[in-house]
């Protein structure tokens, strides 16, 4: 089970995880930080790189009486106070220390995780404190990523069983999310959201009978809500609906934590910790969507589309090769791609070194490049001869501007590309085209 930051961001909050994980099972349970951590860590670090050390502790500070408070609310009475406050003080006293400590990338590295660790320090003592059999494993004695920064499953799997078997009478375990170590040892972490693809991770490594990840949601909506009025749970997805939708701006899972389950076909439940009682969602291999739906609409910002004009390219071979040799020089993942006889068209978000794909594809053509752009993806079963559903999607799109648009390669999905301030009008346009029928039974 994994738990998100809300889940775990308030003593009310940690009591209703605590009712989840007390149950008789055998369970690993993968903890974010408290909710609002990670942020500060990140801004605490980018005090520190600019020399404002004072600043960085400040938030230290802040951050210490929020946990401080929590932990306060936490506790039945002052002896199981004053243990997590003894905690807390040496954490934190740990944090400022590196609060003072010149800025390196490493340095920021080893911030950025504290708050899993602390959080987690802290509800395992939390529990203890109560009488739970609880043991807290270490993730950086497992977690741990290869030469090209993907997980190293083999060493996980090997480790994690190693930690586990050292407690044959327990059957709760807690582990920190998102932080890793490198192949060289140096702590790191899974990128940000990275507790989801902990959380499948371990799952693949111990073949878990189900991976459930707790949020503050119900489950995967068809549609954003912060976008879209109306939106309802999907009830079930497959592997491949659901990564689609994560690598396509579905917020409540990372874009690469459906892939470690997904060829040991373990299932995956999301659930709601606020209303443990609903369905929630469930992914797994056997749920294809009924062919010719379209299940869910998600929304991806920050993309930069770049257009390569060349006279060259009639009839040419070897010409599609050199563009993507220079995304492969510059390790920049490709998202989107349409061509034409002479021109290429090719979306990134990855914008590190947007000037010098420029500069190097100048050498090929003519390039434009656009920023602020949205992908907009709709994911589904969607064969070819559904004529109907991009009549839907185009009537849908028919007052805004599609940029590009790509479809055809999976039978999953339709991509198209749309100038940001289209996106709200856009969605909704869709939501309420695509989804008629089922919006008819929402309520909110
Ligand atoms: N705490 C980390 C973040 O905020 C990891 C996670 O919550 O999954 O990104």
């Amino acid at each position: 089970m994994k738990f998100g930051g809300t889940s775990v961001g308030t003593a009310t909050n940690i009591r209703g995880v605590e009712n989840i994980i007390t149950s008789n099972e055998k369970k690993i349970v993968v903890l974010s930080a408290m909710s609002g951590t990670t942020n500060s860590l990140v801004e605490i670090a980018s005090r520190i790189k600019k020399g404002n050390h004072e600043g960085a502790l400040e938030i230290v500070n802040d951050l210490k009486q929020h946990y401080l408070s929590t932990a306060k609310e936490l506790s039945s009475d002052s002896e199981s106070f004053n243990k997590l406050e003894k905690l807390l003080n040496s954490e934190f006293e740990i944090l400022a220390q590196k609060a003072s400590e010149k800025y390196s990338d490493q340095l920021e590295k080893e911030i950025v995780v504290t708050g899993e660790i602390i959080t987690t320090k802290m509800i395992t003592l939390y529990l203890k404190g109560k009488g739970v059999n609880v043991e807290l494993l270490w993730a950086l004695n497992f977690m741990r990523t290869d030469n090209n920064g993907e997980p190293d499953y083999y060493y996980v799997q090997e480790s994690i069983n190693r930690e586990i078997n050292k407690y044959p009478n327990c059957n709760l375990f807690i582990t920190q999310g998102f932080i890793c170590k490198t192949m060289k040892g140096e702590v790191s972490n899974l990128t940000r959201g990275g507790s989801d693809y902990s959380a499948t991770i371990i799952g693949a490594a111990i073949h878990a009978s189900e991976v459930i990840i707790w949020s503050d949601k119900d489950g995967l909506l068809n549609c954003d809500p912060r976008f879209v009025e109306q939106t309802y749970p999907l009830k079930t997805i497959s592997y491949e609906e659901a990564e689609e939708l994560a690598y396509f701006g579905a917020k409540i899972l990372h874009p690469s934590c459906i892939f470690p389950v997904k060829g040991l076909k373990i299932p995956v439940f999301l659930k709601n910790t606020m209303n443990p009682q609903a369905p929630g969602t469930l992914i797994s291999a056997d749920s294809i969507g009924q062919k010719g739906e379209i299940i869910a609409l998600a929304a991806k910002d920050d993309v930069v589309a770049i257009y390569i004009k060349s006279a060259s390219m009639l009839n040419a071979y070897g010409f599609l090769l050199k563009i993507f040799n220079v995304f492969n020089m510059y390790r920049t993942s490709v998202d989107m791609i349409t061509t034409s006889e002479v021109a290429v068209a090719v979306t990134i978000t990855d914008t590190t070194h947007l000037h010098d794909i420029v500069r190097e594809l100048s050498k090929f053509g003519e390039i434009e490049y656009f920023e602020n752009q949205t992908i907009i993806c709709a994911v589904g079963n969607i064969p070819a001869q559904q004529s109907d559903i991009s009549v839907k999607i185009f009537e849908a799109m028919s007052d805004i501007q599609i940029k590009m648009i790509s479809y055809g390669a999976s039978k999953r999905n339709i991509t198209m590309l749309i100038d940001s301030k289209d996106k709200t009008r856009a969605l909704n346009n869709l939501n309420k085209n695509l989804f008629k029928d089922k919006l008819c039974s929402v309520k909110n």
